[in-house]
C-alpha cells in the first residue's frame, strides 16, 4: 500500500481532500470509483430527446455578451455555428473565458438543448474540436472540492504504479460467470477503453460488492451471538388496561404486531423487528404501546423520528396517550436550549425519564441512558447500520424496532431486511375511504381550482406539493413563491396560505406546521420535504404538481398525507408527461400492489423513498437498479456460506463489511 504522498505532483490541497474521504493510499484511490461515464461524442440535435445531454462543437460567431447577476452569478452568452446550425449558446459563471471566446475560435459545448427555443445551455465549454471517435469520460463525485478532472489524474498516475488489489469474489463465483480479473476491471473502470469492457467491469464490480453485502446480511442472520438481548417480565394485565382506555379500537393486525413485540421484548433474543405498514396504518400507536410495555418490563425507550416535527407530534401523541399513565415522557430535539439539554441529558442518565422522543441525535451524540432498553426508528429507511453501530459501542444492546411505511414486496424484504423479524399491518383502521384520486394536465388548472374551493368552503384543508426542480435551491424558492402568488390570488380573501421549504429554519416550520394543525392556515404549500408521517386529519385534499417526477411509492406516500379520518379525501397528480402510468394511482390505494407496479416499471422504483439506507454504501451498485445482481449475489452467497461456515476468506468479507458500515 502506497501512500498517495508518493504519487508525483499531487498538490497538498488535494492531499488533504482525499484523507477527509480516507483515501490516503493508492489502493485506497483505485477504489474510489466514477460514479457515472460520458461518452463523448458529436450529437445531432434534430435527433435529440427532451432530457438527453447534447455535445457539438463549432466555431465560434458572435462576440459574447456577459451578465453579472450579482457577485456570484454572471451569465454569458453566444452564438455557434457547427456547419449546419446557428446555435445560441447560454453558459453560467465563466465570465472569465470571454477574452477566449473570440469570433472564429474553435469551442466544443456540453449541456442540455432545449428545441423550442435553440438554445443550449452549457454545463461545460473546452476549446478545440470533438475527436472523431468517440471517447468515454470517466466522472468521479465532486461534491467533496476536488474536481472530476484531478480525480482522474491522479488516478491515472496511481494505474501507471504497480498496485495490489484485493478481490472479494471467491474463485468459484469468478469461474462461473466469466468475470473479468479484479485489476483488469480497476484499470478499466478508471481508464475505459470500450464501452463493452466497461459495462463488464461494472458488472463484475456491482456483483463483488452485492456479494459482500449479501454474505453480511445472511451471516447477521445466521450468528446467534449477535441476538444475545435483554429478557424482562411484562404485566400483560395492564397492557390490556391501556388499550381498553383508547378512543378507538385497534385493529387485528395492530394487536397481532403488539403480540409479536411482546413475545420479543420477554424473551432474551435481541428484537430486531420491522414493522410495516401503509401509510395511515396506524403504526404509531403500535409503538407507543411497545414503549409501554418496554416501560412495564423496567426499561426505557427511544423514539426517533426522521424529523423535528415529527418528533414533537409523536411526542404530543404520547403525552395525551399516556396522561393517566405513570409513565414520564420527554422531547429532545436540536431546539431545545442548551440548558434544557443537559437537564435532560442527566434526567436520562439517572433514569428520572422512561420515554424520550427525538430525532436520530437521541443516539448519535453524548447522550448516556440508565438503561436503555428500546429503541423505535420513525420511517427506517432514513437511519442506517451506522446507528446500530453506535449503540453498540455505548455497551448497550437495546431492542430494535423499525417501522417504514414504504411497503416492501415480501420477496425483497426478505433480501434487504434478511436480519429483521417482519411485522406487517395490512389493514386500514375501519371507516376509512379510498381517497379519490385524479391525473390531470396543468392547462386543467381551472378545475383544480375549483375543486379547491369546494373543500375549503367546506372547512377542509389542502396540501399543495410545490413542483420538483433538482438544480438549486434558488429555483425551488421561485417555484414555491409563484405557486404561493397563484393561490393567493384564488383564495387569499377567505383563506390563510402557508409555505414549507428546504430553506425554513427549523422555528418557522414548526410554526407553520403549528398553524396548519389547528386550523389557522388552510392550504399548505411545501416543497417534497412535506414531512412523512404528518397526521392532520381535517386535510382532505393535496394537490402533487410534476407528478411525473415521482416514482409511484413516493407519490403513494404524499398522498396518504390525507384520508386520515372518515371524510372522503382527494388527491389530485397535476402532469404533462407520464399520465398511463400515474394512472395506477387512480385505480388502487393498496401500497403494497403500488410497489409491486413501481418495481415492474422502473426496476425497484422508489421502493427505499428517496434515500438509499446507510447500511447500504455501495461504490458503484444500485440496489434499485441492480436487483437482478442483488438476487444472483443472495442465492450465490447463501450457497457459499452453507459450505464453508468459516475460513480466512469469511474473516476478511466480515472484515470488510465494518469498515463499509
Ligand atoms: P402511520 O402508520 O402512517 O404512522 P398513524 O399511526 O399516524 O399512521 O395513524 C394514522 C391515524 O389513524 C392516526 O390519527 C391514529 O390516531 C389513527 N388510528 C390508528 N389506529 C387506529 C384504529 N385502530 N382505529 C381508528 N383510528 C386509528
Ligand atoms: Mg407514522
Amino acid at each position: 500500500m502506497d501512500p498517495l504522498e508518493k504519487i508525483p505532483s499531487v498538490g497538498n490541497a488535494a492531499l488533504s481532500t482525499l484523507k477527509k474521504l480516507g483515501i490516503s493510499t493508492t489502493e485506497e484511490l483505485l477504489s474510489f470509483y466514477p460514479f457515472r461515464y460520458d461518452i463523448i461524442k458529436r450529437s445531432d440535435l434534430l435527433q435529440i430527446g427532451m432530457e438527453d445531454r447534447a455535445i457539438i462543437d463549432g466555431v465560434v460567431e458572435s462576440i459574447p455578451s456577459t451578465f453579472f447577476i450579482n457577485k456570484k452569478l454572471n451569465k454569458m452568452t453566444f452564438k455557434i455555428q457547427t456547419g449546419t446550425m446557428l446555435i445560441g449558446v447560454v453558459i453560467f459563471n465563466r465570465a472569465y473565458l470571454k477574452a477566449k471566446i473570440t469570433p472564429g475560435a474553435k469551442v466544443i459545448v456540453m449541456g442540455k438543448y432545449n428545441k423550442k427555443n435553440g438554445l443550449l445551455t452549457a454545463s461545460d465549454i473546452r476549446f478545440g474540436n470533438l475527436p472523431s471517435i468517440p471517447t468515454i469520460e470517466p466522472v468521479y463525485h465532486t461534491v467533496y472540492g476536488i474536481s472530476s478532472k484531478k480525480v482522474e489524474a491522479i488516478a491515472a498516475k496511481c494505474l501507471d504504479k504497480s498496485f495490489e488489489v484485493e478481490d472479494y469474489i471467491p474463485s468459484e463465483y469468478q469461474e462461473k460467470y466469466h468475470f473479468l480479473d479484479k485489476k483488469a476491471s480497476v484499470i478499466c473502470l478508471h481508464k475505459p477503453d470500450t464501452l463493452e469492457n466497461l459495462k463488464k467491469a461494472r458488472l463484475r464490480t456491482k456483483y463483488e460488492e452485492l456479494f459482500v453485502f449479501m454474505i453480511k446480511m445472511q451471516y447477521l442472520k445466521n450468528n446467534k451471538q449477535n441476538k444475545i438481548g435483554l429478557e424482562r417480565k411484562i404485566d400483560f394485565g395492564k397492557v390490556k388496561q391501556m388499550i381498553e382506555t383508547l378512543p378507538f379500537m385497534l385493529t387485528e393486525d395492530q394487536l397481532v404486531s403488539i403480540q409479536q413485540i411482546h413475545q420479543d421484548l420477554e424473551s432474551n433474543n435481541r428484537m430486531n423487528r420491522l414493522l410495516q405498514g401503509d401509510v395511515g396504518s396506524g403504526k404509531t400507536i403500535v409503538s407507543i404501546i411497545a414503549m409501554y410495555m418496554n416501560y412495564l418490563g423496567g426499561y426505557q425507550s427511544a423514539l426517533m423520528a426522521p424529523t423535528e416535527i415529527l418528533a414533537q407530534q409523536h411526542y404530543q401523541s404520547i403525552k395525551s396517550l399516556c396522561r393517566d399513565l405513570p409513565v414520564r415522557v420527554a422531547l429532545l430535539t436540536g431546539r431545545c436550549k442548551a440548558k434544557e439539554k443537559k437537564e435532560i441529558g442527566k434526567a436520562l442518565e439517572d433514569g428520572s425519564i422512561d420515554i424520550i422522543v427525538g430525532t436520530h441525535a437521541l443516539i448519535s451524540t453524548g447522550v448516556n441512558y440508565k438503561n436503555l432498553g428500546l429503541v423505535i426508528t420513525d420511517e427506517q429507511h432514513r437511519f442506517g447500520v451506522g446507528q446500530r453501530g453506535n449503540l453498540k459501542n455505548k455497551g448497550i444492546t437495546p431492542d430494535i424496532l423499525y417501522m417504514s411505511a414504504t411497503p416492501i414486496p415480501r420477496t425483497y424484504a426478505l433480501t434487504l431486511y434478511g436480519d429483521m423479524e417482519v411485522s406487517n399491518i395490512k389493514t386500514r383502521p375501519l371507516g376509512r375511504k379510498k381517497i379519490l384520486t385524479k391525473v390531470r394536465k396543468e392547462s386543467e388548472m381551472k378545475k383544480v381550482l375549483e375543486d379547491m374551493y369546494q373543500e375549503l368552503q367546506s372547512g377542509h384543508q389542502i396540501y399543495v406539493i410545490a413542483p420538483l426542480i433538482e438544480e438549486s435551491d434558488k429555483i425551488d424558492l421561485k417555484n414555491v413563491d409563484e405557486l404561493y402568488e397563484k393561490m393567493n390570488l384564488a383564495f387569499g380573501k377567505k383563506y390563510k396560505i402557508g409555505i414549507l421549504h428546504g430553506k425554513c429554519t427549523p422555528e418557522e416550520k414548526e410554526q407553520t406546521m403549528e398553524s396548519f394543525e389547528t386550523n389557522q392556515v388552510q392550504i399548505l404549500i411545501s416543497t417534497t420535504v412535506i414531512e412523512v408521517g404528518i397526521d392532520v386529519k381535517n386535510a382532505t385534499m393535496i394537490i402533487i404538481f410534476d407528478a411525473y417526477r415521482f416514482g409511484l411509492s413516493t407519490l403513494h406516500q404524499l398522498r396518504g398525507r390525507v384520508g386520515r379520518n372518515k371524510l372522503q379525501s382527494y388527491c389530485v397528480l397535476i402532469s404533462n408527461y407520464e399520465k398511463e402510468r400515474l394512472r395506477i394511482m387512480e385505480e388502487t390505494d393498496d401500497g403494497f400492489k403500488i410497489s409491486e407496479e413501481d418495481f415492474r416499471l422502473r426496476g425497484s422504483g422508489d421502493l427505499f423513498g428517496m434515500k438509499q439506507s446507510g447500511d447500504m454504501n455501495f461504490g458503484i451498485a444500485d440496489i434499485k437498479k441492480d436487483f437482478s445482481i442483488l438476487m444472483k449475489a443472495k442465492e450465490d452467497s447463501a450457497e457459499y456460506l452453507l459450505n464453508n461456515n468459516d475460513n480466512e476468506y469469511l474473516q476478511r468479507v466480515l472484515d470488510k463489511v465494518d469498515e463499509l458500515s
